[in-house]
């Protein structure tokens, strides 16, 4: 992965979708002193079947903001769009390019935005739709005649971002050793209690940390037999 930058945003649908995808390349970058702040364009309320969306969203904010600051993210943004029904639009656009110009990172990181996670695991729409109007929103938040609206509120465009880096991806270029931050990972996957707790029946530690892991160890086979964080990255 490339090092020569000092700010990212991380762009995703869900609470938990970081967690999911990437946080142990987060730990290490945060680590080395590296400024990183998340963007959700949701929070996550329908993701329970037992729980109503208005009490589930307000605590699934409240998990992700702990689990983010388990990696050293102090920043957390959430941009209220509705979950299971996120529009990909000029609207999902302007909201990212808004975020991207309030932070003004070198590096932007979202999660798969293609149709399936590899042969017939199909992703869902608001992974889709949140992946495909960030890796947009890169471009639009540098360009001052797009979102006029967002120079009126103060938003000066910012081209300043290299790279977008996809997590999750079927078909990823670069990697992140991810034995420094692993520990941290499942930290922070483990803070998204209530929706694990749902999930699934094993103890919640134990799942955190196979899933994890083994996602780290499938792609080691590809990146020089290390557990690794794989993006595939697309440079401006
Ligand atoms: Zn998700």
């Amino acid at each position: 992965m490339p090092e020569d930058w000092s700010r990212a945003l991380a762009v995703v649908a869900h609470p938990d979708d970081l967690e999911y995808g990437c946080a142990a390349a987060i730990a290490a970058w945060t680590d080395a002193g590296r400024e990183v702040t998340y963007v959700l364009a949701t929070r996550g309320e329908a993701g329970i079947d037992t729980l109503e969306p208005e009490k589930c969203g307000p605590l699934r904010e409240q998990e992700q903001r702990a689990s983010a600051a388990v990696v050293g993210v102090d920043t957390v943004e959430f941009l209220g769009h509705k979950d299971g029904v996120i529009e990909y639009g000029t609207a999902l656009r302007r909201d990212i390019a808004a975020a991207i110009r309030r932070h003004r990172p070198e590096l932007v990181i979202t999660l798969n935005h293609r149709d399936t996670w590899g042969g017939v695991h199909w992703n869902t729409p608001d992974h889709v739709a949140v992946g495909r109007a960030t890796l947009d929103a890169a471009s639009d938040a540098g360009n001052r005649w797009i979102f006029p609206e967002l120079v009126e509120q103060g938003l000066e465009p910012w081209n300043g971002v290299k790279w977008v880096a996809v997590a999750g991806s079927v078909q990823p270029t670069h990697a992140v050793d991810a034995t420094p931050g692993l520990e941290r990972s499942v930290r922070s996957l483990l803070e998204h209690r209530t929706y694990i707790e749902v999930l699934t029946s094993e103890d919640p530690e134990t799942y955190c940390r196979t899933f994890l892991t083994g996602n780290a160890q499938a792609v080691a086979e590809r990146f020089g037999g290390k557990p690794a964080v794989a993006f595939e990255l697309f440079s401006r």
